[in-house]
């Protein structure tokens, strides 16, 4: 287990973000720990003294107004796929790519804005996003920015992902994705999203994070599939994808 000098548990982001500033300490924000504690443990993350946990922000409620989807970054996975809107937005497409980020225990730890954070290039939850066409608000602790998550590069470690918004509109989605097994991690993946005047498609296992289709791919070129096989699935999935959603 790494050993961590500090553990720090505050109640404002304001705070939580001060924390994050301080030179004389490298401390890191803790979410639902699913990914950081198992890196924090096999050392793959050396240079960090301590923690900030999220949990007392107040960050986790998801708020329904009019067409507006607000998940607080430290709502979790589960909580998404509960919730009466954000688990049926879309056919119900953010609750149907939660379950393939893992387990339920899992689900119940994982948070969005851990998601949005980490931005594994197989996140089909983190695609499912993407192609809702969401928002993420960062707080630097006085102010919040909102930036497209097609376009979000979290901007330094002294910021806060705070939550992610989205429309809700008439949407259909649908889901294609290849894997080794039914519940396997996936290899390629595409989530498309049709309707109210809007048709997007997002793709995972392309490239280092997943991605809105459309242009060049660089995916990876590894022992669960080569660079020309995840290029030709690509175009495989997005069809398939889009057929489901077009219905
Ligand atoms: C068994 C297992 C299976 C997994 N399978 C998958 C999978 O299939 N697909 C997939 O995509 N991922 C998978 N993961 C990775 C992991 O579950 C996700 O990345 C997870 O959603 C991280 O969320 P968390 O809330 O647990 O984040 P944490 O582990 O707490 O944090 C992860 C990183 O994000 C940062 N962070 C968290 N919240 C914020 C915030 N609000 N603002 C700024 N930075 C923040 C942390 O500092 C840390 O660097 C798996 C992990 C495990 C242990």
């Amino acid at each position: 287990m790494a050993i961590l000098a500090e553990y720090h548990k505050p109640q404002t982001v304001t705070e939580a973000v001060q924390l994050l500033r301080r030179t004389d300490a490298r401390l890191r924000p803790l979410a639902g720990g699913s990914q950081l504690v198992g890196a924090l443990e096999t050392r793959a993350l050396p240079d960090v003294d301590g923690v900030v946990d999220l949990a007392g922000l107040g960050l986790q409620r998801i708020l329904a107004t009019g067409d507006l989807l607000r998940l607080g970054a430290t709502a979790t996975l589960s909580d998404v796929g509960n919730h009466p809107v954000a688990g049926e937005v879309a056919s119900g497409i953010l609750r149907r790519t939660a379950r393939y980020e893992g387990p339920v225990n899992l689900r119940n730890a994982a948070t969005v804005g851990g998601v949005v954070a980490t931005a594994e290039a197989d996140s089909e939850f983190y695609a499912a996003l993407l192609a809702l066409g969401a928002s993420v608000v960062t707080s630097d602790g006085a102010r919040e920015t909102i930036t497209s998550l097609d376009e979000f590069v979290i901007p330094s470690s002294h910021h806060l992902i705070v939550s992610i918004t989205l429309r809700v509109a008439e949407y259909r989605a649908g889901h294609a994705r290849i894997a080794r097994t039914p519940s396997d991690r996936c290899i390629v993946a595409a989530v498309a999203v049709i309707g109210d005047g809007v048709e997007r498609v997002a793709l995972c296992g392309v490239g280092e994070r997943p991605r809105l289709a459309g242009g060049a791919l660089t995916p990876p070129d590894d022992w669960r599939g080569s660079a020309a096989y995840r290029t030709a699935m690509a175009k495989i999935v997005q069809e398939r994808a889009l057929a489901e959603a077009r219905g």
